[in-house]
C-alpha cells in the first residue's frame, strides 16, 4: 500500500509499533503483530499481521479498495466480544472500529445514528440520556455496533435488527451502500445483508422515554444478566447457539456434567454453563478441546449437536 510512514507508539496495550498510512483526511494509524487476546474479551489469541484503526467509512473504503489491489485477505473486528482467536493469529489486515468509530448523532423524534464502533453499553446510557428508549435489553452486551447488527444480537426478548432502521454498508470492493433493515435477513444470532462488508453507520427509530424510568429498567435488566452469568470474568458469551425446540445450550451442558468443566485455563463457567471463561492463561486449543468435549457429551447425553455461536478466526476457523 502506497503513503508516507511514520513511525509512532500505539497507545493501546499492546507494546508493538505502531506506523500510520496516509488517507485523504490524514495519517490512518496501523499496528503490525498486533496481539488478539488484547482485542478480544476472552483474552485469547495470537498475533494479527497487521491491524488499522479507521476513523471514518471513507477510511475503511480507501483501505478496503488498496487491500483489495494487493490481494490481502481482510477481516472486521468490534469488541473482540464473539471471538476465539487461534493461537497462531490471522494473516492479512484486521479492521478495528473500536477505537476510532464510536461517534453519534441524537435527532428529535427519536432518530439516532452510531457509527459502528460504538460500544453498545455507551450507546444505551447516552439513548437513555436523551429521553430515547428500547435499547435497556442490549445494555449490558460488551460488543460495538456494528458487531452486533452483524450477529444480530439480542437479549431479554430484543434484539438490535427490531430497532435499526437502516444500515450502512462498505462492500468488499470499497463502494459504499445504504439499506433500509427491511432488505436485510434476521435471523438467531445472524444477519444477511444485501451486499457483503463492514457496517460502517446504522440508523435506529426509538420511542421517547422519561431518563429516571428508562435508567431505572436498564438497571434492573443488568441486575437480572448478573445474578445469571458470569460478571466481570473473562468470556466470549455463549459458546454454543441455543437448539430450537429443545432446552438451551446452557441447561444440555449441564446436564451432560459440563459446568466447571476444565481444560488447561479454559473453563464452563460454574455460574452458567454455556460461557467459556479463561482463568488466566488458557490458549485457544485448550478453549477447543474443552469445545469438543461439550459437544461430544451433550451429543452423547441428550442427543443433540451443538452448534457454535462464538465466531473462530485462524487455522480452525474463517
Ligand atoms: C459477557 C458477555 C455477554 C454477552 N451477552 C450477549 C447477549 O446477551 N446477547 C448476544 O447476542 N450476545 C452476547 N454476547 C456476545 C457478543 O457481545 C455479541 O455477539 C456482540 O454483538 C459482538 O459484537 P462485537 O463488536 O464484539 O463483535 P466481534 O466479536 O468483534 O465480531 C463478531 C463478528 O462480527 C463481525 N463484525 C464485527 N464488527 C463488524 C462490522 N462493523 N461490520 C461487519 N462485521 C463486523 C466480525 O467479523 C465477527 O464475525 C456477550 C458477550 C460477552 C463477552
Amino acid at each position: 500500500m502506497s503513503g508516507n510512514w511514520e513511525n509512532a507508539y500505539f497507545p493501546g496495550n499492546t507494546r508493538t509499533k505502531a506506523r500510520r498510512m496516509t488517507g485523504s483526511a490524514g495519517k490512518i494509524e496501523e499496528v503490525f503483530g498486533a496481539r488478539m487476546r488484547d482485542f478480544t474479551t476472552i483474552g485469547i489469541g495470537g498475533n494479527a499481521d497487521r491491524m488499522m484503526f479507521p476513523r471514518s467509512a471513507q477510511e475503511v473504503q480507501e483501505i478496503l479498495k488498496a487491500e483489495r489491489e494487493e490481494g490481502r485477505e481482510i477481516r472486521f473486528l468490534g469488541a473482540g466480544s464473539n471471538l476465539l482467536v487461534h493461537d497462531g493469529g490471522v494473516r492479512g489486515t484486521v479492521l478495528c472500529l473500536k477505537k476510532n468509530m464510536g461517534k453519534m448523532l441524537f435527532s428529535s423524534g427519536g432518530s439516532v445514528i452510531a457509527e459502528g464502533g460504538t460500544m453498545l453499553p455507551r450507546f444505551a446510557v447516552l439513548c437513555a440520556l436523551s429521553g430515547f428508549s428500547g435499547v435497556e435489553e442490549l445494555a449490558g452486551i460488551p460488543g460495538t455496533v456494528g458487531g452486533a447488527l452483524t450477529m444480530n444480537a439480542g437479549a431479554f426478548g430484543r434484539t438490535i435488527g427490531e430497532i435499526a432502521e437502516w444500515v450502512e454498508i462498505v462492500d468488499m470492493e470499497g463502494s459504499l451502500h445504504r439499506f433500509e433493515t427491511r432488505n436485510v435477513r434476521f435471523g438467531y444470532r445472524e444477519a444477511e445483508f444485501p451486499v457483503r462488508g463492514l457496517v460502517s453507520r446504522v440508523g435506529f427509530r426509538l420511542a421517547s422515554g422519561v431518563p429516571d424510568q428508562v435508567f431505572e429498567r436498564m438497571k434492573r435488566i443488568n441486575e437480572k444478566r448478573r445474578a445469571a452469568q458470569p460478571w466481570g470474568e473473562r468470556t466470549f458469551g455463549s459458546t454454543f447457539r441455543n437448539p430450537a425446540d429443545r432446552e438451551s445450550a446452557g441447561y444440555l451442558l449441564e446436564l451432560a456434567g459440563m459446568k466447571g468443566a476444565r481444560e488447561g485455563d479454559a473453563a464452563f463457567s460454574e455460574k452458567h454453563a454455556n460461557f467459556l471463561v479463561n482463568l488466566g492463561r488458557a490458549t485457544a486449543s485448550d478453549a477447543l478441546r474443552l469445545i469438543e468435549t461439550g459437544r461430544k457429551r451433550v451429543r452423547s447425553k441428550a442427543g443433540v449437536m451443538l452448534a457454535l455461536e462464538v465466531k473462530l478466526w485462524g487455522a480452525a476457523g474463517d
